[in-house]
């Protein structure tokens, strides 16, 4: 896009009034453009309307007019949910309109350095986890972008001494064509979200947009495991700073001994091998960073995040001394394998954000067996079936609730356990959970392990994934 004070009087339309949308309305009315934003959902539903429009910016809602779009437009800046499908953006592709999201408005308004972070899995971890060791290192981050402050918001508020640390989905970069981070930053590649971007193709182009405007002095950090985030990332034009769980890497960040390439082979925490986190440079610098078994979340998947977020603190000249602490102090993300605390000698994990099977497996495998786990919720139509070779090699007692309560018991009872528990819901879905919670503390004796892992969403119970993993946490300190 053309530098912001270039829309001075030219209309820009904002597509979507929620967060981000709002703080771009704000940003270019300030700027002096004639701003119309734009919200499909009813005024009621839009809580934004009322400020924008006591600040004299033009609010409609309830729908998408046709007239919303003209050929006097000179930016259309969408929120990054809203499909390519949609109406007004159609109508500003055939005008030739560029459209935008709030992530390329974000890039050039920032004095500081960019850290940008994407991936399919491990976003939010990673850019949390980034966030601590670039403030142990006193590198002054400010963490923003999907993790949920509108990017724009804190690229006004940071200095030019600060790193400003996004985490960008495929859908924010999507709508990026000049967003030039200092730091690239790509996890890993799954096939996900294909409902709005049409083809895996069009997933991929996004994520490696991230990488399209490095040049010589940026960086450009990949998962080298996985051959498509390493072909993205060797295409770039940055310095080239791969990590790997899995291969020893003579410039890059990776663990030694390595991981087997297999992920089943060896689970995380596994007291057989001492593992360390290992950087090594152009230079021939060889730096262990701290050890794999202290780090702060366990499982093989927050090596990974540990590995990226290591690399991408080196790149911003963090000391390497200065980041042993935070990787082993954080605790994780809320709702995220995040320990709860000690109760009657039984450890409690909150893994709400499990919301199916594939996340579930991958907790309960990061956590040392047999554990007991609470599962079930929002009926989707699937049978579970994955889950028997789990619960037959890691889990001793299923405490089932919820609107699958019933499919998952049945198959806690085909994997062989004789420990299973459903609670029927009762009108106060709290009391429900924490009738669960009981059931599951009944179940575990000294040193054990339960994790709420639902592989299943929240709605049949609750509001969110958040209020289920708070009630659950207020069960367990309540025992
Ligand atoms: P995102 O922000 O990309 O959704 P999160 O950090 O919120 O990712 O993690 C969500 C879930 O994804 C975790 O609970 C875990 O099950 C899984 N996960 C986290 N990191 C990884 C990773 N590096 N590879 C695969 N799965 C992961």
């Amino acid at each position: 896009m053309m530098p912001l004070a270039d829309y001075r009087g030219r209309k820009v339309v904002v597509l979507g009034l929620a967060r981000s949308g709002a703080a771009a309305a704000k940003l270019f009315h300030q700027a002096g453009s004639a701003v119309t934003a734009n919200d499909r959902k009813e005024r009621d539903a839009c809580p934004e309307a009322s400020e924008l429009e006591a600040l004299g910016i033009s609010v409609v809602c309830g729908g998408h007019p046709d007239d919303l779009v003209t050929p006097d437009t000179a930016l259309l800046v969408k929120n990054p949910g809203i499909p390519y499908t949609a109406a007004p953006i159609r109508q500003a592709e055939a005008l030739g309109i560029e459209i935008v999201t709030e992530v390329e408005v974000a890039g050039q308004l920032s004095p500081a350095p960019i850290v940008g972070i994407t991936g399919s899995n491990g976003k939010t971890t990673t850019t949390t986890w980034t966030g601590e060791l670039l403030s142990a290192a006193g590198l002054s981050p400010i963490v923003a972008g999907n993790i949920g402050r509108p990017l724009v918001d804190a690229a006004q508020e940071i200095g030019p001494d600060g790193w400003l640390v996004a985490e960008l989905s495929s859908f924010q970069l999507k709508g990026t064509t000049d967003f030039h981070p200092r730091i690239a930053c790509l996890l890993n590649l799954a096939e996900t979200h294909l409902d709005y971007h049409g083809t895996m193709e069009d997933y991929v182009a996004s994520k490696a947009k991230l990488f399209a405007n490095l040049t010589e002095g940026d960086t450009a950090i990949f998962n080298a495991d996985d051959a498509v985030c390493a072909q993205i990332g060797r295409a770039s034009a940055g310095r080239q700073w791969p990590f790997s769980l899995t291969k020893r890497l003579e410039v890059g960040v990776s663990v030694e001994p390595p991981y087997p390439a297999d992920a089943g082979g060896e689970a995380a925490g596994s007291p057989a091998v001492e593992r360390w986190i290992v950087a090594r440079d152009e230079g021939g610098t060889e730096t262990r960073i701290a050890s794999v078994d202290r780090l702060g979340i366990p499982g093989r998947h927050n090596c990974a995040n540990a590995l990226a977020a290591v690399a991408i603190a080196l790149a911003a000249g963090a000391e390497p001394s200065a980041l042993r602490e935070p990787l082993e102090s954080f605790h994780g993300v809320e709702h995220r394998l995040e320990f709860v605390g000690t109760f009657r000698e039984v450890r409690y994990y909150n893994d709400s954000k499990a919301t199916n099977p594939t996340a579930t497996i991958m907790s309960v495998s990061s956590l040392p067996a047999p554990l007991i786990l609470i599962a079930g919720g929002l009926d989707r139509g699937s049978d579970y079936r994955e889950l028997i070779p789990l619960f037959r090699d890691r889990v001793k007692g299923v405490v089932a609730l919820g609107e699958t309560r019933e499919k998952i018991r049945a198959v806690a009872e085909e994997s062989g356990l004789t420990r299973v528990a459903v609670v029927e819901p009762v009108e106060d879905a709290a009391e429900t959970l924490k009738r669960a919670v009981l059931e599951a503390a009944a179940m575990a004796g000294p040193g054990d392990i339960v994790l709420l892992s639902p592989a299943c969403a929240s709605w049949d119970m609750f509001p969110s994934y958040e209020v289920r993993g708070r009630i659950f946490k207020q069960s367990a300190h309540t025992l």
